[in-house]
């Protein structure tokens, strides 16, 4: 370990540099993939049809001929030359910008759709600033938060697609394989680090597989799109389980099996609760370092065989299915240079129940201080309140900013003598930290205003719906209220006590409105559950009327407490 003491350091910055070089170790020391990895999927079409097993070019699905003809990460001269003449792509290169984040989102908007890489969530003051930048300088001026914890900019135009790139690495920010058959975000629990609950600081593992993944060049254009999270094994929630890979702390006690007693990850598989379906744990114990290793090593088995012909079974999902959970395991540990640990589950310590909404509010941290949680409405933030939020966290908090993936935000390490001084400046830009329980899981996708898919204005319908509830009555149970526009569940609708899905509804006239179909009884970690669909095409005028008696008739027949 370096020394920082006698190095004309600070103690304060002695103990700041001592603790970065921990993370550093710490995310150093994993172990390395074996030599067959070195045997990886390079994106060339013959050896494409090799790993497909002999499919023919010509089965490709259309993404997968795209991704053949050029690697989407190839595709910067494009965007420059399209920036020259402020021209939009064409054909495979509309695909092929999502490998850049930018999404060209006709006809529902005449523009891109910018989504960024935010390890964990975790931004410093200074890059959320820039992140505001670029929505004022070349955007509408405000932000959307989204379901993974990250950040997404409308309205951006060719000609500021090269600046916007280069602006967020020079941020130290990226939005490289943000979109397309990528691997999205990595989330982590959002009060990692600070919070007295947890198990272990699970940024450290989530940063180095972001970076993991920046680095490899052949860990992109899988299947399909691939998501990955942490939960560091406390009360605040990540939804984990609705991941292609949910790893969760668990601490191991003495046992008969060998292991040493310590915290450990869990490995969840085949969340996609868009297709009804959450993680389940695969038998495997993993130290906290051979995460990484082990999520690569999955990851290019689904490379190599996942379904490249057929989108709708493209998934990781799909490919487990068809072998089952050992034959998968076994392909990985082929890639490994240390052999996977099974443990049973049963023999893990129970991890803490979740708080439904205990990313809300104020709350103590491990140091002594406070985080603040922020609701910010369906995710949106005018770029002043960016600024205001900015320099509320630097007068008073540790210049940090946590985005959670349930569209709001975390303002860490408040003293508790400023405290009321940061609830103040928050306030006073129209944002509220306290616990609404009837919006506080009040979730919305994108919707028609910027989504092709879209068969309703989710985002506009979510705040008259919250505005409504709001006005009409006094709820003492958290709830979590989930709108999204299609059937490709971005705001995963199935796992919200109530969900709602878009559809059109047809009208007397011949025409048709936005409408819900409405499911009921979802939860995600320990309250888990798939909602099941009990209205069919409500009109979205009618809908805040009927979630109303929905809750009202809740709270008049419940037993007791039951949610
Ligand atoms: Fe668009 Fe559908 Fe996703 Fe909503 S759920 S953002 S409508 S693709």
């Amino acid at each position: 370990m370096v020394d920082f003491n006698n190095s004309g350091f600070s103690e304060e910055q002695t103990s700041y540099l001592s603790g970065f070089v921990t993370g550093i170790l710490q995310a150093r020391d994993l172990p390395f993939l074996g030599q067959d990895a070195s045997n990886r999927f390079t994106h060339q079409p013959s050896e494409a049809v090799e790993m497909l097993h002999g499919t023919p070019l010509e089965d490709l699905c259309r993404e997968e001929q795209i991704k053949h003809e050029k690697n989407g990460l190839d595709c910067y001269d494009t965007i420059l030359a399209n920036a020259a003449t402020n021209s939009f792509p064409t054909d495979g290169d509309v695909f092929r910008y999502k490998f850049h984040g930018l999404f060209f989102v006709t006809p529902a908007q005449e523009s891109f759709m910018l989504r960024c890489r935010i390890a964990g969530g975790a931004l410093s003051t200074y890059q959320f600033r820039g992140l505001a930048e670029i929505a004022s300088d070349w955007g509408p001026g405000h932000v959307d938060l989204t379901t993974r914890a990250n950040v997404q900019v409308r309205e951006i135009m060719p000609e500021n697609c090269p600046d916007i790139l280069m602006k967020l690495g020079d941020l130290g920010l990226t939005s490289q394989g943000a979109g397309a058959d990528n691997i999205r975000n990595i989330t982590a629990t959002p009060t990692t680090g600070f919070d007295p609950t947890e198990l272990i600081d699970v940024m450290p593992y989530a940063r180095a597989m972001h970076h993991y993944i920046l680095k490899n060049r052949d860990l992109y254009g899988l299947p399909r799109k691939f998501n990955i999270s942490y939960d560091s094994g406390g009360a605040v929630s990540v939804c984990a389980d609705t991941n292609d890979i949910g790893f969760y702390a668990v601490r191991v006690g003495p046992n008969e099996m060998g292991i040493e007693p310590g915290v450990y990850f869990r490995m969840q598989l085949c969340g996609i609760t868009g297709h009804k379906q959450f993680a389940t744990d695969c038998g495997v114990l993993l130290t906290p370092a051979e995460t990484i290793p082990v999520a690569a090593a999955l990851i290019r088995v689904f490379i190599e065989n996942g379904d490249r012909t057929n989108r709708k079974k493209a998934r990781l999902k799909y490919l487990v299915d068809d072998w089952g959970i050992p034959k998968t395991l076994e392909e990985t540990a082929k890639k490994l240079t240390f052999a996977l640990r099974s443990f049973p589950l049963e023999n893990c310590e129970p991890s803490a129940p979740k708080s439904k909404h205990g990313h809300l509010g104020i709350h103590q941290q491990t140091d002594g201080r406070h985080y603040i949680g922020v609701l910010t409405p369906v995710g949106r933030m005018s770029v002043s309140q960016m600024h205001a939020l900015a320099d509320i966290a630097d007068a008073f908090g540790r210049s940090e900013i946590r985005l959670t993936v349930w569209q709001n935000l975390i303002i860490p390490g408040i003293a508790e003598e400023n405290l009321q001084a940061a609830i103040t400046a928050i306030q006073a830009i129209g944002l509220d930290h306290r616990n609404n329980t009837l919006t506080g899981g009040l979730i919305a996708c994108t919707g028609s205003r910027g989504c092709k898919f879209a068969a309703a204005d989710t985002k506009g319908n979510a705040i008259a719906l919250g505005g409504h509830l709001s006005r009409k009555m006094i709820l003492d149970q958290p709830v979590n209220i989930h709108l999204t526009g299609c059937q490709n569940s971005c705001a995963q609708h199935y796992i919200g006590d109530i969900g709602m899905m878009g559809t059109r509804v047809k009208t007397e006239d011949g025409g048709s409105v936005d409408g819900y179909n409405i499911v009921l009884g979802g939860g995600v970690d320990d309250t888990q559950a798939i909602a099941r669909e009990v209205w069919k095409s409500v009109r979205a005028d009618e809908m805040p009327s009927l979630i109303e008696r929905i809750l009202v008739a809740y709270l008049r027949e419940r037993i007791e407490d039951e949610t």
